[in-house]
């Protein structure tokens, strides 16, 4: 047959220079594009092989492959597979006129998308002309598996192309894509380069794949796949061993340690999605929020961490996820407002919250060595997403200063008597032991909240909780420590009047430990408020100067305090200061200034005795 001719029409000088320029940042998908075409081409082939084809019929369903091939003298990336290949009229059909104008849908949408150009947009298919992201010139060689003459399809950068039968290098069924890499595909002449963007995005293909760097192959050279073409998270959970998921982890997030534990998902009709999501084992606060959840298409990788797809909190896990029934070529904006989306979304949720509630309810005791692990994880899981908190609350543990665990009920259930609907917690044992060994010493126990995330989650629980209120131990007394009616000693309230700030309350209280003088507490309100200040002065942004309002409780049952009645004025004030400096200290909250001060008014003391 005569050669063809032809331009790929008026769009053509639209379509090269966005292809290239546009899309350059993301240019090693064409890779992920050119090589699942070719997988593509050979599922295909076997499921007309499995239906029983005529000419399909006597093909072995088996031997299938893919090779990659690099020439870096002729600059050339070659893809080869044996799958269903082309006739000629396919290869109009399908290069010229389909993929050109699925390639056009693209890059419209893709032109469209306000925002950054490296969004997720590129994520998702350009197909065939992707590969005109690194290639001047592009060859297909192919033949199709219903026998008959190879075509040859060559199209230079500028658009023109020509279809003829000059294609004696064309595989013997299937197609061979021959990239002539050009400046901007340069770096793909690098063998560790082209492997490492091979492995990214065509580890799980599920057609064998081989890589030929072109270089030398020693005398004890196999040949073997560098993909897995049945992944773990194809199989039922049921054939896989713990072993198993604990390689696919190390092996695919290169993360020595083992996970904490895992949820495969396998979500049938109507959401036909599968997946693997792991625990990581984190070792601080901040290291957990760097998860990896891998989204591929049907055993192709798509990208890391899409926000649109996968619930916000989740992204501190690190996971597989594949999802066949996602759109091809859709916007960002899509992918926000679409209800499948939402749903998968909503299913993994579900999967997440059952996971750590029948880990809680089974075997509490292996949950509670995992909880200061995964603590962070549900308590953000739990902000972002409140019907996670309506189904994961359950399994949500509370340390006590004694190291033991209880949930929010058995808490209040043993609280109900002393402190009902109230829970006491410390952010730290040590700043904090003065006024935990007060609590301690009543029999209310305290639990400790020293994550910053932790005063965000205490107002969740509040809001979710009606009655429950969540106090820090210096934010108030607890009934059963006073003992008795309050005496108000006027000289002594105004000795240390003198002294306190003056935004400070000062209150007589009588206490039940008379060796305690006085200690301070500052309102749970304020304190959450100046926590946020902070948090926004963290984040470098102005905080307004906010004076967190204490009060000095006078324990009117403590002989020193009964004592400075009568005490001279100077020595009263000099006691009471160092009364108000030891609250101070043991409130944790004492500057540089008031450290010197408190110490050469200790010094005075002493020199008293
Ligand atoms: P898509 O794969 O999304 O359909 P592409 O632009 O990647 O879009 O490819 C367009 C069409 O070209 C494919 O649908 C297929 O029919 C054909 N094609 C591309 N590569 C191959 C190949 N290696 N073997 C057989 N057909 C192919």
């Amino acid at each position: 047959m005569a050669e063809i001719k032809g331009g790929i029409g008026v769009e053509i000088e639209h379509i090269f220079p966005v292809i290239k320029k546009w899309l350059y940042s993301e240019k090693e998908i064409f890779l992920r594009e050119i090589v699942s075409n070719a997988s593509d081409a050979v599922t295909k082939l076997r499921r007309l092989i499995s239906l029983g084809e005529e000419s399909a019929r006597d093909i072995p369903d088996e031997g299938f492959r893919i090779d990659v091939i690099l020439d870096t003298e002729e600059c050339t990336l070659t893809v080869t597979d044996n799958g269903i290949g082309m006739t000629r009229e396919e290869v109009e059909k399908y290069i010229c006129q389909i993929a050109l104008s699925g390639a056009l849908d693209f890059i419209e949408k893709y032109e469209g998308e306000s925002g950054s150009k490296n969004g997720i947009i590129g994520h998702f298919g350009l197909g065939f002309y992707s590969a005109f992201m690194v290639a001047d010139t592009v060859d297909v060689l192919t033949r199709s598996y219903k026998g008959g003459p190879a075509v040859k399809w060559t199209c230079d950068e500028g658009g023109s192309y020509v279809i003829s039968d000059d294609a004696e290098d064309a595989p013997e069924r299937g197609t061979s894509i021959v990239m002539h890499l050009g400046d901007e595909g340069r770096e793909y002449l690098d063998p560790a380069v082209l492997r490492r963007t091979l492995m990214k995005y065509c580890a799980f293909m599920p057609c064998d794949i081989y890589f030929d760097d072109g270089g030398e192959k020693s005398e004890d050279y196999k040949e073997e796949p560098v993909n897995d073409k049945e992944p773990l998270w194809q199989k039922n959970p049921s054939e896989c061993t713990d072993e198993d998921y604990k390689d696919f982890y190390h092996r695919v997030f290169s993360d020595m340690r083992d996970p904490l534990f895992w949820i495969h998902i396998k979500a049938d009709y109507p959401l036909n999605f599968r997946g693997i999501l792991y625990f990581p084992r984190i070792n601080s606060e901040f290291e957990s929020l760097e998860g990896q959840v891998k989204l591929y298409y049907n055993q192709v990788f798509v990208a890391d961490n899409i926000k649109e797809v996968i619930p916000e909190y989740l992204l501190m896990l690190k996971g597989v996820l594949d999802c066949p029934e996602l759109p091809l070529n859709v916007s960002r904006s899509y992918l926000q407002n679409n209800g499948y989306v939402t749903k998968i979304s909503n299913h993994i949720t579900k999967k997440v919250a059952d996971k750590l509630t029948s880990m809680f309810n089974l075997d509490r005791e292996s949950y509670e060595k995992q909880w200061p692990d995964i603590r962070t994880f549900v308590e953000y899981g739990c902000l972002r997403d409140r019907k996670f908190y309506s189904k994961a609350s359950s399994a949500v543990l509370y340390e006590r200063c004694d190291g033991t665990f209880v949930t929010l009920p058995e808490y209040l259930e043993a609280a109900k008597d002393k402190h009902e609907g109230r829970v006491y917690y410390a952010q730290s044992k040590t700043s904090q032991a003065a006024y935990i060994s007060m609590f301690e010493s009543e029999g209310i126990p305290v639990v400790l909240m020293p994550l910053m995330i932790d005063s965000q989650f205490a107002a969740l629980v509040e809001s979710e909780n009606e009655g429950v209120h969540i106090l820090r131990v210096d934010s108030e007394l607890a009934d059963t420590m006073k003992e008795g009616e309050a005496k108000e000693l006027t000289a002594v309230l105004d000795i240390f009047k003198e002294i306190v700030p003056e935004n400070t309350e000062i209150r007589f209280e009588a206490l039940k430990d008379e060796s305690l003088p006085a200690l301070l507490n500052v309102s749970e309100d304020a304190r959450r408020m100046e926590d946020m200040m902070r948090m926004y002065s963290m984040m470098g942004k102005d905080a307004p100067a906010f004076p967190t309002a204490e009060t000095l409780i006078l324990n009117s049952s403590c002989p020193i305090i009964a004592s400075l009645e009568a005490k001279e004025r100077d020595k009263a004030a000099l006691l009471a200061r160092q009364i108000y400096k030891l609250c101070r200290l043991s409130h944790g909250n004492m500057d540089a200034e008031e450290l010197k001060s408190f110490l050469s008014d200790s010094y005075s003391l002493l020199s008293m005795i």
